[in-house]
């Protein structure tokens, strides 16, 4: 009697759910039935793509940016065959091409249904528009509960549910209803209401100094005029720039150069002796050494900083978890203006505003938030020892997600915890997983049926916050994954 195929439950379907399901399909050795489970209705943009604003763009050149880390060139094709780049002749600059977030999130959507219609395995990829209320772990399969009512069965189950909410700083809580003060800037319209409503002359005051910021600030520049813009954080930290294409670099790398440069060893100069103990000052005073010799050769600091940035996944483990925190308390800022790049495009328009004196980046931290009469804001700021107050027409929180902080009950991964199946890993910035992603119960176990994958291991492995990275995590974690579905036939 011929059996159905093993069935492979996705949760979520942004680009980490997008990829595995991509990967499974192309890679996997026997059909499968691969259902994402994702309430939107295209799969791929998950929140960072499913906007429409023409400012915000994909932050690293398309090539890193395949649905499939062994098919590099996969963007570039379906660019081929759009008009895209016509649409968008902008998006092309001396830097290479970063495409409008809008625009990949169709990319990854059109990719899923290419590879829905024919893939390698001959497996079938569905999405199921709902949202999974709760999962239970059966001794023959995984039971997930739908927030619709329905059940459904799996084989495996791979988590791909993405970064927590955003977070709201606490001294923003009482005024958060306030619709002069933006606390989800990327979601939803209270952005670009808020532009709306901006009259020449107002001051809007910009809480965050990040990408997320530079996304906010972008917007703001197109969408009004005459309006001042003061970005402020505790060290007023502004993302670095993209490194410039390599002139060195070969013409034509090979499909897989991604996951050889993730998956490739580790520098030895970022080992100390031996005897001595792997420290992250020692990995700061190697990577500081190394990036000075390459800058003397005259060739970009970005070099240095991503020969170990590619391969952190490899050695974050090795460092104890007193480190990591050390690490995460005191170095992480520093860490990700080098790590989370501005597009070209973005760094061009905000250097000119700053020229044009329409925009400031200050150090100075946020203390408390009065709403004035008249929809005015005073805010109070500690600046170099003093306290310092400034009215504004508006507050727009670009603080980011709370990777470190509680899990939120009312959440799967909230549930999840609950439950004993997820455990926050020792760094407190994500949940606990082998390294095949599979989750580690609060028993200790590692589970045989459900895996995570994305940011949401970056506690695990350092970074598996870019897609770069996740991809080539899924692409790691797959050979695993089948072996235990085919078990399941
Ligand atoms: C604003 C922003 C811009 C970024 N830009 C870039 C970039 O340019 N390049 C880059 O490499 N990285 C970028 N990133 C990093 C980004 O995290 C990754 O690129 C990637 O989008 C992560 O995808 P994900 O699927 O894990 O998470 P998400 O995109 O958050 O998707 C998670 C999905 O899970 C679904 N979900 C959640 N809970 C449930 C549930 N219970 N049941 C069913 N579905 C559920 C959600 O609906 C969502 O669609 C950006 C991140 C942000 C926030």
């Amino acid at each position: 009697m011929r059996r159905s195929p093993p069935r492979l439950v996705i949760v979520g379907g942004g680009f980490t759910g997008a990829t595995v399901a991509v990967q499974a399909a192309r890679r996997s050795p026997i059909a499968l039935d691969i259902v994402v489970i994702e309430p939107s209705a295209e799969l791929g943009r998950g929140l960072p793509y499913q906007g429409h604003d023409p400012d915000h763009r994909v932050n690293g050149p398309i090539a890193s940016h395949s649905i499939d880390p062994l098919d590099t060139g996969h963007v570039q094709r379906w660019l081929d065959k759009s008009d895209e780049l016509q649409k968008d002749p902008a998006a092309q600059c001396s830097f290479g091409t970063f495409l409008r977030r809008s625009d990949y999130g169709r990319y990854l959507h059109e990719s899923v249904l290419e590879f829905s219609k024919k893939n390698e395995s001959g497996s079938t990829i569905r999405h199921h528009r709902d949202r999974v209320r709760q999962i239970k772990l059966e001794s023959e399969h995984v039971v997930l509960e739908l927030e619709q009512g329905h059940h459904l069965l799996g084989d495996s189950v791979v988590l791909a549910f993405g970064n927590p909410a955003s977070r709201l700083p606490p001294m923003l809580k009482h005024v958060s209803k306030s619709p002069i003060v933006v606390h989800a800037p990327l979601v939803g319209s209270a952005l670009h209401q808020l532009c709306e409503r901006l009259a020449p002359g107002s001051e809007v005051a910009v809480m965050g100094t990040s990408l997320t910021a530079a996304d906010v600030i972008s917007t703001l520049l197109r969408q009004t005029s005459g309006v001042g813009i003061t970005a402020f954080s505790r060290r007023g930290l502004i993302p670095h720039r993209q490194r410039p294409p390599d002139p060195l670099a070969p013409s034509s790398l090979p499909k897989t150069w991604l996951v050889d440069r993730i998956n490739g060893e580790v520098p030895s100069y970022l080992f100390p002796d031996e005897g001595s103990p792997f420290t992250v000052r020692h990995l700061c005073r190697a990577m500081r050494k190394r990036i000075k010799m390459l800058t003397n050769q005259g060739l970009p600091w970005q070099q240095g900083f991503d020969e170990a940035r590619d391969v952190v996944w490899q050695f974050w483990p090795l460092l104890t978890a007193q480190e990591k925190q050390r690490f995460l308390r005191r170095l992480r800022v520093w860490y990700d203006v080098a790590r989370f790049r501005l597009p070209p495009q973005t760094a061009e328009s905000i250097d000119k505003a700053v020229a044009a004196g329409r925009l400031a980046f200050c150090a100075q931290a946020l203390q408390g938030v009065q709403v004035l009469e008249g929809q005015r804001l005073k805010l109070t700021f500690q600046k170099k020892g003093k306290q310092v107050e400034q009215e504004f027409d508006a507050l727009i929180n670009c603080t980011g997600f709370d990777l470190g902080g509680p899990v939120d009950q009312k959440t799967l991964a909230g549930k999840l915890v609950q439950a004993g199946i997820l455990v926050k890993d020792e760094s407190g910035i994500g949940f606990s997983v082998d390294k095949t992603c599979r989750v580690i119960h609060s028993n200790g176990q590692a589970s045989s049926r459900i895996r995570l994958v994305g940011p949401a291991t970056a506690g695990v492995f350092g970074d598996s916050l870019g897609a770069m990275f996740i991809a080539v995590q899924a692409h790691r974690m797959l050979p695993s994954l089948f072996n235990d579905l085919g078990q399941a036939r």
